[in-house]
C-alpha cells in the first residue's frame, strides 16, 4: 500500500541515507548537499538533525512501506523566527505518485505545530513545474517571479476546523484514575468534542479483559463531569443500553461485530425506541454496504433520529499495513445513499500509531464529518488496543498537523474520488482488452509466418482505420484521438509480428 509515513531520522538510517543522497536526481537541489555523499556527510546530517529537531527545524525521512524514499524538512529562518523554509527530495522512481504532495502536507502541519510558525516558504527553480504543482496543491502562493531566478512560494497557517466532530478517549475504561486523567487532558484540546470509553469489550478470545461493566460506567460519568466532555460508549445488548442510559452516557455506538447480526441490531433498535440518544453505527466487519444500510433502517424505523456512521475499516483478504482495510468507497457510498454524517475511526482502521496521521488526512480529504481516535494517558500500558492508542499530547500534535478542508472542497474531493475509482476500473478493462488484442495479433503473426504472408497489409489497415474513425465519430470521439490510439496499437502489433517472422 502506498501510504506516505514521515518519521524522525535515527542513527540506524545511515546506510539508507547515504544510498538516498547518492541516488537522488540533483537537477533542482541546492548544492549544499555534497556529492558523492559519504559516511561522514551522513554522520554530520544525523547529528545535526538530532540536535536541532523541534528547535531549529523539523526533519523527516519520507517512507513508504517502511523504506526511505526521500527527505523533507522545514528549517526556521534565522532572521524571521516565525517563518520556516521547506526543502524536500524524492527518489525519481517515486515521482508523480502524489508522495511529495502528501509529504509536504504532513511536514507543514508538523512544523506549524512544533516550531510555532506563522508562515512557510519554499524556493523552486521555475522550470521545476512538478514541484510548483506540489506546493500549489498545499496552498503555497507564488509571490515573486523571474525567468531563471528562484520562485518563492509561501503558505500560511490554516484556520482551525469549526464543525468537525472529534471523539477521543481510551479503547476501554480501565480505572477511575485512568479515565479521569485522560478525559481532563483531552478537555484541554479545543477540537475534542466527545469522550469515548469502552465499557463492554468484544474480545476475539475468552479470558481476555472484557471491560469493567457497570463499575466503569460510574467512572465514565465522573470523567464526564470533571472534564465537561459528553461521553459515548459501545452497546451490544438491550441490557447495555439500559445501564448506559442509567449512568447518563450521552451517545451510544454499535460495534462492528454487533452490526453483522440483524437480530442484535433489531433488539438494540427496539431498546432505543422513543429515546433521543444519538446512535453511531459502525460498519460491519465484512465489507457489505447493504448490511450497514440495513442497520440504519432498523434504527430509523424505531424512530431514532440522531444517527451517524462510523467507518472503522473492514476485514479483508488482501494483505495491507492496516488492521482493517479502509475500502473508502463503501462509506462514501453509504453517506451518498443515506445522507448521514460520517465519522472515521482511524484507530481501528490503522491498528498502529504510525498510520494515524496520513489516514486521518485521507479521511478529511474525502470529506468525513469527524474522527474517532483512541487516546490513553499511558498507551503502552493499555489493557486493550495498546498499539494503536496515543497520548492526549500526541493527539493535540496530530490535530494541529491535519489540514481540515472546507466542507465544500471536501465533498468535491469525495465526488472526485468516486469518479476516479470509475476511471481506474475503465482503465483496467482497457488494459485487459489491449492485452487480449495483442495475443490475437501474435496468433495472426504465427499464421502469417506459416503461410508466408507479409506482416503489413496496407489496404486492410487503411480500411480498418477509416472504419474506426467513423465509428468513433458516431460515439463523439475526436478523429485525431482515434487515429493516434489505433496507430500506436497497430504499430505495436506490427512489431510483435515482425519479431515472430524474424525468429
Ligand atoms: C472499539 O471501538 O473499541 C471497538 C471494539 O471497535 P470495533 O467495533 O470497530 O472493533
Ligand atoms: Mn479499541
Amino acid at each position: 500500500m502506498n501510504i506516505v509515513v514521515l518519521r524522525k531520522w535515527s542513527p540506524n538510517d545511515k546506510a539508507e541515507l547515504i544510498a538516498l543522497c547518492n541516488a537522488v536526481d540533483r537537477t533542482y537541489l541546492s548544492d549544499r548537499m555534497p556529492f558523492p555523499y559519504t559516511e561522514e556527510d551522513a554522520d554530520w546530517w544525523l547529528g545535526m538533525v538530532g540536535l536541532n529537531e523541534g528547535k531549529k527545524g523539523v526533519f523527516r525521512a519520507i517512507t513508504v512501506d517502511g523504506k526511505i524514499i526521500g527527505s523533507v524538512s522545514i528549517e526556521r529562518n534565522s532572521g524571521y523566527k516565525n517563518e520556516g523554509e521547506l526543502g524536500y527530495m524524492l527518489l525519481t522512481e517515486h515521482w508523480s505518485k502524489g508522495f511529495a504532495t502528501d509529504a509536504v502536507m504532513q511536514i507543514c502541519g508538523i512544523a506549524f505545530h512544533e516550531l510555532n510558525l506563522d508562515k512557510i516558504t519554499a524556493k523552486v527553480h521555475d522550470p521545476n513545474i512538478a514541484s510548483i504543482k506540489v506546493l500549489e496543491k498545499n496552498g503555497f502562493i507564488i509571490d515573486s517571479h523571474g525567468v531563471t531566478a528562484d520562485i518563492k512560494q509561501a503558505v500560511k497557517r490554516s484556520e482551525p476546523p469549526a464543525s468537525t466532530t472529534i471523539i477521543a478517549g481510551p479503547c476501554s475504561v480501565e480505572s477511575e484514575a485512568q479515565i479521569i486523567a485522560t478525559a481532563k487532558a483531552l478537555a484541554q484540546i479545543p477540537q475534542v468534542t466527545m469522550l469515548r470509553g469502552g465499557i463492554w469489550k468484544p474480545r476475539t478470545r475468552p479470558d481476555a479483559f472484557e471491560g469493567r461493566g457497570e463499575q466503569g460506567l460510574v467512572w465514565l460519568r465522573e470523567a464526564k463531569q470533571e472534564s465537561g466532555l459528553p461521553s459515548a460508549t459501545e452497546v451490544a445488548t438491550p441490557a447495555h443500553v439500559e445501564l448506559a442510559l442509567k449512568y447518563d452516557v450521552d451517545a451510544l455506538w454499535i460495534g462492528a461485530r454487533t452490526v453483522v447480526n440483524p437480530f442484535s441490531v433489531q433488539q438494540l433498535a427496539d431498546a432505543l425506541r422513543g429515546t433521543d440518544v444519538p446512535v453511531f453505527i459502525k460498519n460491519p466487519v465484512s465489507p457489505d454496504v447493504k448490511l450497514w444500510i440495513g442497520a440504519f433502517e432498523r434504527f430509523q424505523k424505531a424512530g431514532v433520529k440522531q444517527l451517524a456512521a462510523i467507518h472503522r475499516g473492514f476485514s479483508y483478504y488482501k494483505e495491507s499495513p492496516y488492521r482493517n482495510f479502509p475500502l473508502w468507497e463503501i462509506p462514501i457510498e453509504l453517506t451518498r445513499q443515506l445522507g448521514v454524517p460520517l465519522i472515521t475511526d482511524v484507530s481501528h482502521i490503522c491498528g498502529n500509531r504510525e498510520l494515524l496521521l496520513p489516514t486521518a488526512q485521507k479521511a478529511l480529504d474525502l470529506a468525513t464529518d469527524g474522527l474517532m481516535i483512541e487516546c490513553h494517558i499511558r498507551p503502552d500500558e493499555a489493557l486493550t488496543d495498546a498499539k494503536q492508542q496515543i497520548t492526549p499530547d500526541e493527539l493535540k500534535a496530530m490535530l494541529s498537523a491535519l489540514a481540515f478542508r472546507s466542507k465544500h472542497s471536501g465533498s468535491v474531493e469525495r465526488d472526485l474520488a468516486e469518479l476516479r475509482g470509475e476511471i481506474d476500473d475503465i482503465d483496467s478493462e482497457l488494459l485487459q482488452l489491449l492485452a487480449r488484442r495483442m495475443e490475437v495479433s501474435v496468433q495472426i503473426g504465427e499464421y502469417k509466418k506459416q503461410n508466408n504472408v507479409a506482416v503489413v497489409q496496407m489496404d486492410r489497415w487503411k480500411k480498418i482505420l477509416a472504419d474506426h474513425i467513423e465509428t468513433g465519430q458516431d460515439l463523439g470521439l475526436d478523429p485525431e484521438l482515434v487515429t493516434s490510439i489505433f496507430e500506436a496499437i497497430h504499430q505495436a502489433s506490427i512489431e510483435r509480428q515482425s519479431h515472430i517472422m524474424e525468429n
